[in-house]
């Protein structure tokens, strides 16, 4: 072989250029490795879901008549780390040459930069052609600037490409249809049954155990759930334009029990991995809505564009810009530890309860679940951002680092300070009770704010606005409850603040 070509875990982009046409002088490379497995403590969906699909990916690319050497964690040859693993197979086929996909995640790519420079080697650098825009986005649409907003990158990106346009103008007039979007589930509403997959993994389980690979959560590797191909990953693409992109926009802030994805894709694990891609994505969505133009209104295909072409470019520029420095943020010095519940489920609080469950056995939760219920939870109970990341990059399928990381630490602790939300995102009970029917069936009351009963987000909400008000005062999406805090009475003030004291002092319990 005269090259190597690597091909990462998330990098399962059939259409990229590579694969245009064959060429035996070149060697496709991929592994499952221990440094993988083991950078953080993973969901067993999460371990199965790669594993599955980067295998399904590597037996297509040799039917197709390319040349593939995978290195299964429990290959003999298999150092375990992506440079031995590198060193050694140049070796083998007797090669200086490599071919590399940009990464995605600054600790592989830092890695695979520092060898390049270290070594003998001619390397050279591919775009993963996957996303929208460029790593340095930011630089290019915010030029000179410190502070960027979402709703301007989008602008861009829908002009650029020329998606829900009509001429220079957007598409019915306005660019963002939020305000008729995110109502609560009626009563007695039936949702689609989410489609799921029955993948037998049971290889990998076996293989993973053997092994010793730590994990967590629930798993049924006979019948593993997610899609592991392309083909799946269009089926699911499919359904969701068919049964929920009706509804997307409207509910797409709802929670309810018993109901663990709603009108949402989960498509973000075919997306992260590249197995489909996003202007695909949108362009079947947008053919769909075309066609269906009595049943799908402009908000709820605006609202769905908007996540894949808008937020998902707009946190991996934000990555790329700020790392790794973003890594080490921590705005309001916050260092408690995680409660034991967000591993196991139990706890009183129906919310948390519902969310960390469903999230234990599907390795997935919605944007809400995560940003405003267990998000939401660790904001106010001050807990470390290091543990809350660990959790998050642990526990969901679609969990990479360059879209976890400012999900994370940013929009959902603000421990960036602001870079990518514009306030944090807090709540008290109120919001979930308006969005949810999670208080129903709760231990605790969600109209009271002291008192043995009292719902703990309250009291612990005014405590985050007491002790932070300094800190966000000059924020003036905070200022108005900052003002209504300062008007309370001042025993209530002081009952209220011993309450949330107490909630703190016995948070594993709650
Ligand atoms: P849908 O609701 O159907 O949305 C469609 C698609 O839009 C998603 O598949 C996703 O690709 C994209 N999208 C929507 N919102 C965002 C966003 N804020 N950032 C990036 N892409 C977005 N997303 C991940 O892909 N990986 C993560 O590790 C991750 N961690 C998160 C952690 C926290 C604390 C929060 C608040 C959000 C996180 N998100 C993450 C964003 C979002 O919650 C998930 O993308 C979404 O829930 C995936 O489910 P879905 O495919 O059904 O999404
Ligand atoms: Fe969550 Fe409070 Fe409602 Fe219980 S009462 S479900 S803790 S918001």
């Amino acid at each position: 072989f005269q090259r190597l070509r690597l091909i990462l875990g998330d990098q399962l982009n059939a259409s990229h250029s590579w694969f245009s046409e064959r060429n035996d002088q070149n060697l496709y490379l991929m592994m499952e490795m221990r440094q993988e497995t083991d950078y953080v403590k993973h969901h067993q969906q999460k371990l199965l879901g790669f594993f599955g699909a980067m295998r399904g990916f590597a037996t297509a690319l040799a039917d197709a008549g390319h040349k593939v050497l995978y290195l299964s964690l429990d290959h003999s040859d298999n150092q375990q780390s992506l440079l031995n693993n590198l060193q050694q197979v140049l070796g083998v086929i007797n090669s200086n040459k490599v071919d590399l996909q940009q990464p995605d995640e600054y600790r592989l790519d830092h890695q695979l930069r520092s060898w390049a420079g270290r070594e003998n080697l001619e390397l050279e650098w591919f775009d993963s052609e996957h996303f929208l825009t460029a790593r340095d986005a930011l630089k290019r649409y915010f030029p000179n600037k410190k502070t960027y907003l979402m709703e301007t990158f989008y602008r861009q990106i829908r002009r650029e490409y020329h998606i829900l346009m009509d001429g220079k103008k957007p598409t019915g007039g306005k660019w963002n249809y939020d305000h008729d979007n995110r109502n609560k589930l009626p009563k007695d509403h039936q949702t689609p049954a989410p489609k799921l997959f029955t993948n037998d993994l049971s290889g990998i389980e076996t293989m993973l155990h053997t092994a010793d690979v730590a994990s967590f959560g629930n798993a049924d590797a006979e019948k593993f759930l997610w899609p592991v191909n392309r083909k799946q990953s269009r089926q699911l693409l499919d359904f969701f334009v068919t049964n929920c992109l009706e509804d997307f926009g409207r509910y797409q802030d709802a929670m309810a029990t018993n109901e663990w994805s709603i009108y949402h894709s989960r498509l973000s694990f075919s997306l992260n991995t590249k197995m489909l891609s996003p202007l695909e994505v949108v362009n079947k969505a947008l053919a769909f809505w075309q066609s269906n133009q009595d049943k799908i209104t402009l908000a709820q295909i605006e609202g769905f564009v908007r996540q894949i072409i808008g937020w998902r470019e707009f946190v991996r520029a934000i990555y790329w810009h700020h790392m790794p420095e973003y890594k080490s943020l921590n705005y309001f010095e916050f260092d408690r530890p995680l409660p034991a519940y967000y591993w196991s489920g139990e706890t009183k609080m129906s919310c948390m309860q519902q969310s960390i469950q469903q999230s234990l056995d599907y390795a997935y939760a919605h944007h809400i679940q995560r940003l405003m219920i267990t998000g939401n939870f660790a904001l106010l109970t001050e807990i470390d951002p290091d543990q809350v990341d660990d959790w998050y990059l642990g526990v969901y399928i679609d969990a990479i680092e360059w879209v976890e990381l400012p999900n994370t630490r940013g929009m959902s602790q603000y421990a960036d300070g602001g870079i990518v939300g514009s306030k944090p995102y807090i709540s008290s009970g109120r919001y979930i009770h308006k969005m949810s029917n999670y208080c129903a069936s709760c231990h605790y009351d969600v109209n009271q704010t002291t008192g043995e009963q009292a719902c703990p987000f309250n009291s612990l909400y005014w405590r985050f606005i007491d002790k932070q008000q300094q800190r966000l005062q000059d924020n003036h999406r905070m200022r108005m409850i900052i003002s209504l805090w300062g008007k309370r009475d001042p025993d209530d003030k002081k009952a209220i603040l011993a309450q949330a004291q107490q909630h703190l002092i016995h948070i594993e319990s709650l």
